[in-house]
């Protein structure tokens, strides 16, 4: 196998990923834009046209991307790729035949320590692309193998410590590249202040920042905000209370403006927050206890 060139391929595969998830402003991918790439004029195919599966390209040895299908509410996931015991994500082979040359080619990444594309069905006909993604481990017998954000040996020998450092890793990537869609799809992509319904125009807004350590990539602590709302949340402009009222700072109150402060900002004070229909997914009330003291202080603060 020409390690050298799979690696080059790779590499460039990822930077490609990297300007397409740019330009979206977003690591969910439209299926129309990752269905191949070019590398020093030749074609590669970056993901299988089926919903689910293992892509090898066949001008390549080993696997370039794995996806997981998109299940709407409610269905059963044709697949399921579970979290094994010691922690890692798992994927099933395609079939259950070791030999098959999808599961070979799979295997070599295992091998050779080749990282990989994960595409995850977010919604119809969108995906989150995430990478590098290393196979650490192969299990032939349960006809799986064992995901990685980070190259590290799966052997029960391992420093504890670094083990536990690359679960948490991978956890947080893939949660990470979730997380807007998860919390977009809790909230009907609407707005959770003004009730807006253009998805290219909503974030997730984490309610906790997620450079803090409780600021967990999960949907209660999440809201879906139009981007206005959402930089207007995280500059505390904008606050909510633990019950759910939507509170504007005072100085913000008493300015004279145009329409967009006026509808935007000033009719906000005090309307209820939209809610998910779930109970689960709703805004975890201790988080928003401590996220709304913030913007207290910061109204206390002074305007800026
Ligand atoms: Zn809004």
């Amino acid at each position: 196998m020409d390690l050298v060139r799979e690696r080059a391929v790779r590499a460039a595969l990822f930077a490609h990923l990297d300007s397409v998830a740019a330009i979206a402003d977003s690591r969910e991918m439209p299926w129309d834009q990752t269905g191949s790439f070019t590398f020093a004029g030749e074609r590669f195919t970056v993901r299988q046209e089926r919903g689910r599966g293992i892509n090898k390209p066949k001008n390549l040895e080993a696997a370039l991307s794995i996806t997981t299908a998109y299940t709407p509410v409610g269905q059963r996931p044709p697949y399921d790729d579970p979290v094994g015991v010691d922690g890692f994500q798992r994927y099933h082979y395609e079939g259950s035949d070791p030999e098959h040359f999808t599961n070979r080619a799979l295997r070599a990444c295992f091998t050779y320590s080749l990282p990989l594309v994960y595409f995850v069905g977010v919604a119809r006909a969108l995906y989150a692309a995430i990478y590098p993604i290393y196979v650490v481990a192969d299990d032939p017998k349960k006809a799986e193998v064992t995901l990685s954000s980070i190259e590290i040996s799966t052997d029960a020998n391992i420093d504890p410590v670094m083990r536990q450092y690359a679960q948490t890793l991978t956890r947080r990537r893939i949660h990470q590249s979730l997380f807007r869609a998860d919390v977009l799809r809790a909230y009907e992509s609407q707005c959770a202040i003004c009730r807006i319904r253009h998805r290219t125009l909503l974030d997730a807004a984490h309610i906790i920042p997620d450079s803090r350590p409780e600021g967990d990539p999960v949907v209660p602590n999440g809201i879906a905000l139009c981007k206005i709302h959402h930089r207007a949340y995280d500059a505390n402009y904008i606050g909510i209370r633990p019950d759910g009222q939507v509170r504007v700072r005072a100085d913000i109150l008493d300015e004279h403006d145009g329409p967009m402060l006026r509808h935007g900002f000033q009719e906000m004070h005090g309307v209820q927050m939209l809610t998910p229909r779930r109970e689960e997914q709703r805004p975890d009330p201790l988080r928003l206890e401590e996220r709304f003291a913030e913007f207290l202080d910061a109204s206390q603060a002074g305007s800026n």
